[in-house]
């Protein structure tokens, strides 16, 4: 089964992609683990990529499409993929059309989760104290939603318009969304 995974930060995407990747056994691919791996590891990747990281910015297309090509290119992907993370915007959305439509690996199912703005911005609160992550300080994740509203919301319309689109109620425990998204794919 080949997923693109849409929803807000802090919709609890990356939960979700791990559990359906367990039950699906396809790869789940988060371009936040591997921009965030990138930048631990100190490649060139994640030195032109941090500072807009830390901004709650997105990273430029050029440097995403490169990341992206190169894993949508490995061998693992035959067996399907679940994509958290990408396509962030428009211009990603058709550059992704165009290099899965090159590897004959389509995307078949577009899950959006749909959680409202004032349940994310606590959620996300929570996320920093357990996490620590850089990117989740209050200044940071507004940036990150505006972001979002605006560059990757949407997003959604590209696979509404390919009969791609299932919106699911991301407001649940991670159980009750697991089986709506579950139910969605068939
Ligand atoms: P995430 O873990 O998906 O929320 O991603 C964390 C950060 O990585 C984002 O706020 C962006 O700065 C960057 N990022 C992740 N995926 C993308 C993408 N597809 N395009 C541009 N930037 C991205």
């Amino acid at each position: 089964m080949r997923i693109v995974l849409l929803g807000p930060p802090g919709s609890g995407k990356g939960t979700q992609a791990a559990l359906l990747k367990d039950r699906l056994g396809v790869p789940h691919i988060s371009t936040g683990d591997l921009l965030r791996a990138a930048v631990r590891d100190g490649t060139p990747l994640g030195i032109k990529a941090k500072a807009a990281m830390d901004a709650g910015e997105l990273v430029s297309d050029a440097l995403m499409l490169d990341l992206i090509e190169e894993r949508m290119g490995a061998p693992d992907i035959q067996a399907g993929y679940i994509l958290d993370g990408y396509p962030r915007n428009l211009a990603q959305a058709h550059a992704l059309d165009e290099v899965l439509g090159r590897l004959d690996l389509p995307v078949q199912k577009a899950l959006a989760l749909n959680v409202d703005e004032d349940q994310i911005v606590g959620r996300l609160a929570k996320r920093a104290e357990q996490e620590g992550r850089s990117d989740d300080t209050e200044e940071v994740v507004r940036n990150r939603l505006a972001v979002y509203r605006e560059q990757t919301a949407p997003v959604t319309g590209h696979y509404a318009e390919r009969g791609l689109l299932a919106e699911v109620d991301g407001i649940g425990s991670i159980d009750e969304i697991n089986q709506r998204l579950t139910a969605a794919l068939h």
